[in-house]
């Protein structure tokens, strides 16, 4: 079919005319609050001002630059904070038909659907980044495109899809299967430093952004001993190597003493959990700047909530026995001064309780500051993100929220978010502009 010239040229002047109007009147949006906490760690400021330009933050404080008949938002007593950034989710791993026997039925459209509705609670509750740490079947990586094309809301998705382990080790999909059944969809068992590279490329070739491996056992995987190092420590150090060569960073799942050094010294970027670090750990931490991921909160409230979240009884007689020595590992990890990035593990736990992980830093020991600090710029630097996240500064995304109160006072006002912007959009808390469009837009990330 050939188009006539004329109307070729008019649909063209028309796009190029779109374009230009559409970018000179980039909305701009004050919002105000009595207070401000930057996430840099700096202290607390009064009041609390951003102004946001399009999807960008383009001035903050008291000497903001105030464009004339900008749209306000004023929120009054509360305290404008960055978009929060967990640093350790399983998106697509909490919700009906994702646990236990239900795998052997549930597909990656399931999980992808599951993943979309968990998404959409994390922004809820104030997390505009997430750093995905495993699930089945590439779902993850569905669910980030499907929010990054407009199709879904929920938070900027970096994401691991498939964990490495080794053959019977915590991301084995077949341990606790009779040998008879085959495992069809695609896994991260590797063995050897030459299936361990190859095993980093084809993940980074299917769209992953980061690596996570199984330095060790763990609590939920069925046979395996937390204590017990996985990976030799010549494989860690190869995939490591692999991954950082590649441009990426990476992710040790750690519990046992030994497969947390042997993944610090490998030269990981953060170790989750860290169930048994010592102090000779802690140090190797500082030494080598390796973030500490505590996923705190599902550990002081594992007893409390173990029936509810449904773990099965050969995993609850190995994560009973590993809580309270979790638990004093955070509380001395802290004192000694591990960097922190937050990290929830929501997917063992529940996705919109994530705020609670603030309360429990500092119930083992941070200050309120620091709590806020381990999930805005911290988990900002550990996902190398820095640049465009983590704070509230000219230059950086408009991800913006506010909780009622002062959260220096009291820690648990992080569990109520009463205003959620992403990307200058805003979810929760204030009207949106109307919509020009109905058809799903692209966010631009
Ligand atoms: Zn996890």
């Amino acid at each position: 079919m050939t188009i006539p010239r004329r109307i070729l040229f008019a649909t063209l002047l028309v796009g190029v005319l779109a374009r230009v109007v559409t970018i000179g009147a980039e909305p701009v949006t004050v919002i105000r609050a009595a207070r401000l906490i930057d996430g840099t760690g700096r202290e607390l400021a009064e009041p609390g001002i951003v102004v946001v330009e399009g999807q960008r933050i383009t001035s903050v404080g008291r000497a903001a630059q105030l464009p004339p008949g900008a749209r306000t938002i004023d929120l009054g007593d509360a305290t404008l904070l960055p978009g929060l950034i967990d640093a350790h989710t399983h998106v697509t791993s909490e919700g009906p038909g994702t646990r236990g026997l239900d795998r052997m039925s549930a597909t990656g459209a399931d999980y992808s659907l599951v993943g979309a509705a968990n998404a959409r609670r994390m922004l809820m509750a104030g997390f505009t980044t997430l750093r995905d740490l495993g699930g089945f079947d590439y779902a993850d990586l569905a669910v980030k495109r499907a929010i990054d094309r407009g199709l879904v809301v929920g938070p900027r998705l970096f994401v691991a899809t498939t964990p490495i382990s080794i053959t019977g080790g915590h991301g084995d999909p077949a341990n606790g299967l009779s040998p008879d059944l085959a495992i069809q969809y695609p896994t991260g068992v590797a063995n050897g430093v030459e299936e361990v590279r190859a095993k980093v490329r084809e993940i980074l070739r299917n769209g992953a952004d980061h690596i996570k491996f199984a330095a060790t056992g763990g609590g939920l995987s069925r046979g395996t001993k937390p204590t017990a190092q996985h990976f030799t420590d010549e494989e860690m150090t190869v995939l490591v190597a692999e991954a950082h060569r590649l441009g990426v960073k990476v992710a040790a799942h750690a519990h046992g003493n030994e497969g947390i050094k042997a993944a610090v010294k490998a030269g990981v970027d953060s170790i989750e959990h860290g169930i048994y670090l010592d102090e000779e750990a802690c140090r190797l931490m500082i030494q080598h700047g390796t973030y500490y991921v505590p996923t705190l909160w599902i550990a002081d409230s594992y007893f409390d909530k173990y029936k509810e979240w449904g773990i099965p009884s050969y995993a609850h007689d190995k994560i009973s026995q590993f809580i309270p020595t979790a638990l004093k590992s955070a509380e001395m990890a802290i004192k000694m001064g591990v960097r922190v990035a937050l990290g929830t593990d929501a997917g063992v736990g529940e996705h919109h309780l994530a705020g609670k992980e603030f309360a429990a830093y500092v119930k083992y020991g941070m200050t309120p500051m620091a709590a806020i600090v381990a999930g805005t710029s911290n988990a900002a630097k550990l996902l190398g993100q820095e640049n465009r996240l983590g704070s509230l500064e000219a230059g950086k995304l408009a991800d913006v929220i506010a909780v009622p109160g002062n959260p220096l006072t009291d820690i648990t006002r992080m569990e109520h978010v009463a205003f959620v912007m992403k990307d200058g959009v805003v979810h929760v808390g204030a009207p949106q502009a109307p919509a020009t469009s109905s058809r799903p837009t692209a966010s631009r990330r």
